[in-house]
């Protein structure tokens, strides 16, 4: 029988399982803090529950840890990028930015990804597996302990799509979220997903004002079957469908991130469609100059044509920002570092 992970439960659940194996609820709590306060793994010193429980604890349950494998520390900006060992020998890839309103983590919430989307490396060996909420979190206090400071904002825009693990992804901004935990506010949290249009529903109908974020990429259909495949499955009809319910349901207004590819997706009659589907939206667009990666072959467009798109869609009233680009000296794109290490060892992961 599988052991239960106890670093991956809410804490409602922590307190029903105290419950279930006839200890007070408080316990729960007490384990809770524990994790999510003090950031600590190792029950046997977790002191202030009685030792039979500790020992019963030991026995019965797991507790998630994840290791360091290797930072990369930017030496143009303050960007560090982390790669975990996670305990199945998987790696996974994580970074933490440095803005003027604070510390934000880009966690990934799978190992690889399914979707496919052609300039992303995480998905060239499809998905391995889901994370667990306790290895998200544990990517955050990792990255904590080792830059000695709290983080405050949290994208779940490294590997993966959070709305695949979509279960594990609500717990994991549950226990983030909890005010006994790490009490991050939901405003800082922002979910980024290429289009899994019935689970926008799904989250919109969780009333958590998270900022949702989709990957667009171009306006039509066609343009964005050829570089996303989810694309095939839901049309950007149904795409805004679901975003404009999202936005009127948590009031919240919905990041679009733009990747422009030169002469794919920069073209006047892509601008002027993008302009058209995104009409009356409470919305910002965030332009980001395309990373190229081996398998994708197409370039960025020039910095004149970036900053002629920004251009237009501000003079149509839309806000947008060109991402500014973090630790471009210490390997790209998301996937991209994971990639180049575990092929690199030729190992599994
Ligand atoms: S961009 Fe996101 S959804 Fe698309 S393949 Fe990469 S990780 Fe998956």
């Amino acid at each position: 029988m599988n052991k239960i992970e106890l670093n991956s439960l809410t804490l409602k659940e922590l307190r029903e399982y105290m419950v279930s194996i006839q200890e007070k609820s408080f316990r729960g709590e007490q384990v809770f803090s524990y994790f999510h306060r003090n950031k600590k793994v190792d029950i046997e010193n977790l002191k202030v529950l009685p030792e039979n429980l500790r020992k019963y604890l030991l026995d019965n349950i797991k507790v998630n840890k994840i290791d360091i494998y290797k930072v990369f520390d930017s030496k143009i900006d303050d960007t560090k990028k982390y790669l975990f060992l996670l305990d199945d020998m998987n790696i996974i890839e994580s970074v933490a930015m440095e803005y003027n309103h604070g510390l934000t983590a880009c966690i990934s919430t799978q190992v690889g990804c399914k979707m496919g989307c052609s300039f992303c490396a995480s998905t060239k060996e499809g998905l391995i597996r889901n994370l667990t909420p306790a290895e998200m979190v544990n990517q955050i206090y990792m990255m904590e302990k080792d830059l000695g400071k709290d983080i405050s904002n949290i994208v779940l825009m490294g590997s993966g799509e959070p709305l695949d693990n979509y279960d594990n992804t609500m717990k994991f901004i549950n226990i983030i979220h909890d005010e006994k935990g790490h009490n991050i506010s939901l405003r800082n949290i922002a979910l980024s997903t290429c289009g899994v249009v019935p689970r926008i529903y799904d989250l919109a109908n969780e009333n958590i004002p998270i900022t949702l974020s989709i990957s667009l990429h171009s306006p039509f259909d066609a343009e964005r079957k050829k570089i996303m495949p989810i694309a095939k499955k839901y049309s950007i009809d149904e795409l805004m469908k679901a975003c404009r319910f999202y936005s009127e349901k948590t009031k919240r207004r919905i990041t679009f991130e733009y990747t422009l590819i030169d002469n794919v997706n920069d073209r006047d009659v892509d601008i002027k469609e993008l302009i058209k589907i995104l009409e009356g939206l409470k919305c910002h667009i965030n332009l980001i100059p395309l990373n190229p990666i081996r398998e994708f072959n197409k370039d960025r467009p020039s910095r004149k044509n970036i900053e002629r798109v920004q251009r237009i869609l501000s003079n149509r009233g839309i806000a947008v920002t060109i991402r500014r680009e973090m630790g471009g000296d210490i390997s790209a794109s998301c996937g991209q570092l994971r990639r180049a290490v575990t092929q690199g060892n030729n190992k599994r992961f």
